[in-house]
């Protein structure tokens, strides 16, 4: 473990809020976090958030082959550089805002014989952000391990029917076979969060399975659930407009009822309906 693990300055007294900042210490939690999308020994592995480096050792110790880490804090990134992995060429900390990286450059030089994976206990304000940031970032094609507060990895995995399910879930699915790997109680973490968190795996579906026009999608699914309750023909009439389009002939062209609602929607329907509003 890093010397900064058991340091309480770090750790509890000036661990910073606006930077999302709850840390892992239990040995086991770590190890499960590393290995939840599978093996890593020899990959490529991007950590956001590496902190106190918890994660980022239990990476290393499971054999990933390089490890990129992307860190907002200097007090994490410069404790992080001195390690002799860092020296060695093993580890690279980049210190800055994981919001403002160039994702698909980044990734595309990451990869190594096998694709990029992403394995991070993200903070929680930028985790949904950075999350659609990687399903959008074209040619990514790595498995992702990623810690969120509990609700938002049940909102990338929901299915339909599901109170979670809405725009996350389209978009995650498009792309990725997503499942939660499990979940931990705010005691897990110090300092603890308010809320559990979960892990959700994010595994790149072979590429005749995915849809690969999010921009697309994510309209259409923005539009569909930013009025949940009314029914499609309503809640897609002012985007169906920006394109000519009639709402209800536009469902009807997809089979899809107009007064069904966006929660019942299959991915399957989604793209559909992605597909001919890209078209029109
Ligand atoms: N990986 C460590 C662990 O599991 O113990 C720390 C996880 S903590 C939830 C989130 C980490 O992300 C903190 O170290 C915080 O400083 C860092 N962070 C917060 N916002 C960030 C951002 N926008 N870009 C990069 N790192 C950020």
């Amino acid at each position: 473990m890093s010397e900064t693990a058991n340091d309480p300055e770090l750790t509890q007294g000036r661990a910073r809020k606006a930077l999302g900042q709850h840390f892992l210490f239990d040995p086991d939690i770590l190890r499960r976090t590393a290995l939840a999308a599978g093996p890593v020994e020899g990959r490529t592995v991007i950590e956001v958030g590496p902190g106190p480096g918890g994660l980022t050792r239990a990476l290393l110790k499971e054999g990933a082959g390089k490890l990129i880490a992307v860190e907002a804090d200097p007090r994490f990134a410069e404790g992080l550089e001195a390690w002799p992995e860092a020296a060695q060429g093993r580890l690279h900390v980049h210190l800055g805002d994981a919001r403002k990286v160039d994702w698909p450059s980044l990734i595309a030089t990451a990869d190594g014989e096998a694709p990029a994976m992403i394995i991070a206990n993200l903070p929680y304000n930028v985790g949904t952000p950075l999350a659609v940031d990687w399903l959008k970032a074209g040619d990514w094609r790595g498995e992702m391990a990623l810690m969120f507060q509990k609700e938002v990895a049940e909102r990338l995995a929901a299915e339909p029917g599901s109170n979670h399910y809405g725009r996350l879930a389209v978009l995650a699915h498009a792309v990725c076979d997503v499942h939660i790997a499990f979940t931990l109680p705010p005691g897990a973490f110090r300092p603890p969060p308010k809320v559990d968190s979960a892990v959700a795996v994010l595994r790149p579906l072979p590429a005749e399975k995915r849809f690969e026009d999010l921009d697309a999608l994510e309209k259409v699914a923005a539009a569909a659930f930013g009025q949940r309750r009314k029914m499609l023909r309503a809640s897609l009439k002012a985007l169906a407009k920006t394109k000519g389009l009639d709402a209800i002939q536009w469902l009807e062209s997809c089979d899809i009822d107009p007064t069904a609602r966006a929660e019942t929607l299959t991915q399957a329907e989604f793209r559909k309906l992605a597909g001919a509003f890209a078209a029109a």
